[in-house]
């Protein structure tokens, strides 16, 4: 950019007096406001006049053809305004580089985002937006099922009360004649538990509600043919308990118990139909596998769900890893604070504190919908999230709970703003048969997660995996060729190129110089 210093003017400058130079006729309304658009621009203290004054005679120009000299400015008196602006911007912005350049440029990226925030909270309401309805549910569950406030808000008090057969979840939600009907006979088959006040958060009158889809199983499950693949860990499990992908990372898992269950779960097989806890002899062998094995380095506490342990085995547990010296990270896998944010207690906050103390803890939570997040469960991330490094979140991409952007985009907002991280977005696996109807065309899921890119914040946006024997990432190469000593870059949100010039090959492999080498040589 060349810069006149003495007119302010650059390039940009020079373009937009070019384009709003000239005659013509001056419409006497339009005269008087840039006179006093000219007069405010003179005048006033900051930059913001100015660029209304420049704004408006460019949009007389476009609009009415009249230029500058019809309306009695000299180019003088512009330039004038020019330099009065550079010289009071911070970052020496010209008016042409703001008004020709930066304001027009987000003309025309603001339209990639109109659509979301048009749709997003009528698509997708959180639960924060919806709370009054949930209340008014919450009132009504609390009737049919007699339970005081006590009892609501604790975790035993919800687990206690637990909905796991269709005649009592017909009293608390809607539920057709003809739906409950297949639940009857899904649930022959497959368990099916809510916790009351996840129940609660299922709208009413909404027939594909994405919260009911995701805990009352529907008549596909039995319905789909194919053939059940062996669980994922018969051939990933180096040890009692234990699943391992990786060298450096294994997971344990704790319990076979969840304080709901997921339509989607990958572990079904795992759930079973019988609630057990397993013996310390079985964490005792899972215990010893990691502390002989060295290169473990990060330990993944899950189940079924690691917050349906007690304090007690909760605290026995990460106090065991916290004394391995090898073990520096841990994580635990829960969807409880968001099913039952009650269980998040201050013992258990205690408990983490102790341990991320000791070593970063990490806590792994599956948030599927904007719906999940109320003032509850937010309430229970925020006091988690002081007490450990992150809370991350893994969600699954189903049909008619995610997959649009207006619910996902949604998802990954309203989680962050409830201090959870977006980390991973699974394509719903082809391992389970029983959940074929709810899967997603992986190029579908790429749409809605690479459109992130430079219209959510990035630390908003979680990386598309599809679980195949390890998580590999379905995301789209933004490299698209190099070319002489640059890499064409692809813009993920507008798809434009840019070259990108690469390190120079001779100079980063030739060390023989390089920063303190070169010194000390000659003595
Ligand atoms: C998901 C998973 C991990 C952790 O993988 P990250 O990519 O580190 O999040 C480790 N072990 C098993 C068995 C897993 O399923
Ligand atoms: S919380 Fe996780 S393990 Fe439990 S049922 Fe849901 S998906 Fe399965």
């Amino acid at each position: 950019m060349t810069l006149d210093n003495e007119a302010g003017l650059d390039g940009f400058t020079r373009d937009l007096l070019d384009e709003i130079a000239g005659g013509g006729t001056a419409p006497a309304g339009t005269a008087a406001e840039l006179a006093e658009l000219h007069k405010a621009a003179e005048q006033g203290e900051g930059t913001a006049p100015i660029v209304r004054f420049f704004g408006a005679l460019r949009a007389a120009k476009r609009e009415q053809g009249s230029g500058y000299e019809a309306f009695g400015f000299s180019r003088e008196q512009l330039l004038a305004l020019c330099a009065k602006h550079v010289q009071i911007d911070e970052h020496c912005v010209t008016v042409g580089g703001r008004v020709g350049r930066a304001l027009e440029v987000m003309a025309q990226a603001n339209p990639r985002v109109e659509e979301y925030l048009a749709l997003k909270d009528v698509e997708a309401p959180s639960g924060i937006e919806l709370w009054d309805q949930i209340l008014e549910n919450q009132a009504r569950i609390k009737k049919v099922l007699k339970l005081d406030d006590a009892t609501w808000n604790s975790f035993s008090g919800q687990l206690g009360n637990a909905i796991n057969d269709v005649e009592t979840l017909a009293k608390c939600i809607d539920l057709p004649a003809d739906a409950i009907r297949d639940v009857t006979r899904v649930t022959a088959k497959y368990r099916m538990r809510l916790t009351p006040y996840y129940a609660s958060l299922i709208q009413r009158g909404v027939a594909n509600d994405p919260v009911l889809l995701q805990a009352v199983p529907t008549a596909e499950m039995v319905d789909n043919v194919g053939l059940e693949l062996p669980p994922v860990a018969s051939d990933h499990s180096p040890a009692r308990l234990i699943d391992q992908f990786y060298p450096r990372v294994v997971a344990v898992k704790v319990t076979n118990i969840c304080a709901m269950y997921c339509t989607h779960c990958l572990r079904i097989a795992h759930i079973g139909n019988a609630d057990r806890t397993f013996s310390k002899k079985a964490y005792g062998e899972a215990l010893d596998y990691i502390a002989a094995n060295e290169r473990i380095r990060d330990v993944l506490i899950t189940g079924g769900d690691a917050f349906m342990l007690n304090n007690e085995n909760l605290r026995w547990l990460l106090g065991r890893l916290d004394e391995i010296d090898h073990v520096r990270m841990k994580r635990l896998g829960t969807r409880v604070p968001v099913t039952t944010p009650q269980r998040v207690d201050s013992e258990l906050l205690d408990i983490l504190e102790e341990s991320n103390d000791k070593g970063p803890v990490r806590v792994v939570t599956q948030i599927n919908t904007a719906q999940e997040i109320t003032p509850v469960s937010k309430q229970a991330f925020k006091d988690i999230s002081r007490r450990v490094m992150a809370v991350l979140n893994q969600a699954v991409l189903m049909r008619g709970i995610n997959d649009s952007k207006p619910k996902m985009w949604k998802l990954v907002e309203t989680i962050q703003e409830a201090y959870v991280r977006p980390y991973y977005v699974f394509n719903c696996s082809y391992r389970n048969p029983q959940y074929t109807h709810m899967r997603v065309p992986v190029e579908k899921g790429r749409d809605i997660i690479e459109g992130m890119y430079g219209n959510i914040s990035g630390d908003a946006i979680p990386r598309y995996i599809a679980a195949a024997g390890g998580k590999v990432p379905l995301h789209r190469d933004n490299l698209v060729r190099h070319e002489d000593g640059k890499v064409i870059l692809r813009k993920p949100w507008s798809g434009e190129e840019t070259a990108y010039p690469d390190a120079v090959p001779e100079l980063y492999n030739d060390d023989t110089d390089f920063a303190f080498n070169k010194y000390g040589k000659d003595e």
